[in-house]
């Protein structure tokens, strides 16, 4: 079993990524879209605030309007496009997103901390958060009736409130619950890169014990990309490739380990 993500940042290739997916029945695919909530908010007139946590981990502020925005991209653009794509392909794709089925149960974050011109601020209506189960009987069951399942956040509270979660953090989860050998992240960029703006700068391995030191070279949202690798590591899962969605196969050239390699 095989977990998939690919980010929704401008510059990914998900169609290569469906292209590289369609024959194959062994994996779940994780989506996010940043770049679709980006476009539609700006389409719709509502402006795009981002929050850098103390840490210096990246995320969108999703007040209620943004995440009404966010499920519309996410759940009503983007994943029904990447189902009928699969579908065309041959794949019998069903799309889910965090809170069909209850499938990713969360917390919604009380308050979030943000820094500001070098100030730290509270912010209390952001509805980001974190799933702490993922409902993988559900997963299982597509599976077994020979379905591939293509999840994307929102994810849900037990009391029916939307949660902006991270998909590269939903995709680890999964991949944990689903006993996953491997999980791939798949990026605008080749993998870790030691200098952001070489694409030549690849580390092509990352040894488990020494992950937190490598988060030094990580910036913005690459941060959270590490983070969800290791708590994929933490969960058993085997070994996660942090590769392009950039050329063809992508989903096979990560496989055999083109890209950032944490094992
Ligand atoms: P996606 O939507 O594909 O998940 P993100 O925007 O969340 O993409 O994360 C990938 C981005 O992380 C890259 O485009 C790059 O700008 C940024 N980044 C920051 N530090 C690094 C690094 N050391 N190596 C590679 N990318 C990095």
């Amino acid at each position: 079993m095989l977990v998939v993500k690919v980010g929704g940042a401008e510059g990914n290739g998900i169609d290569n990524v469906l292209l590289d997916l369609a024959p194959r029945r062994d994996y779940v695919l994780v989506h996010g879209g940043s770049n679709e909530v980006d476009q539609l908010a700006e389409a719709l007139g509502r402006p795009i605030r981002w929050i850098t946590s103390p840490s210096g981990v990246v995320s969108r502020y999703t007040d209620r309007d943004t995440m009404e925005v966010f499920t519309m991209a996410l759940t009503g653009k983007l994943n029904t496009a990447i189902v009928s794509r699969l579908q065309s392909l041959g794949a019998p794709a069903v799309g889910l997103s965090g809170v069909d089925g209850g499938l990713l149960l969360g917390r919604r974050k009380e308050a979030v901390r943000t820094v500001d011109h070098g100030r730290v601020l509270l912010v209390k209506d952001d509805h980001s958060g974190t799933v702490e189960r993922v409902n993988a009987s559900l997963i299982q069951l597509l599976f077994d009736a020979g379905y591939v399942p293509v999840i994307s956040p929102p994810a849900v509270t037990s009391r029916g409130e939307l949660i902006n979660a991270d998909a590269d953090r939903v995709a680890a989860q999964v991949a944990v619950a689903m006993k996953a050998d491997t999980l791939v992240l798949l990026t605008n960029v080749p993998g870790l890169l030691r200098e952001p703006s070489d694409p030549a700068s690849v580390i092509a391995e990352v040894p488990r014990a020494q992950l937190s030191s490598f988060m030094d070279f990580a910036y913005g949202r690459m941060k959270k990309k590490l983070i969800a690798a290791g708590e994929a590591l933490e969960g058993g899962v085997k070994r996660v490739v942090i590769a392009s969605s950039q050329q063809t196969d992508p989903v096979e050239r990560a496989l055999d380990g083109m890209g950032t390699v944490i094992a």
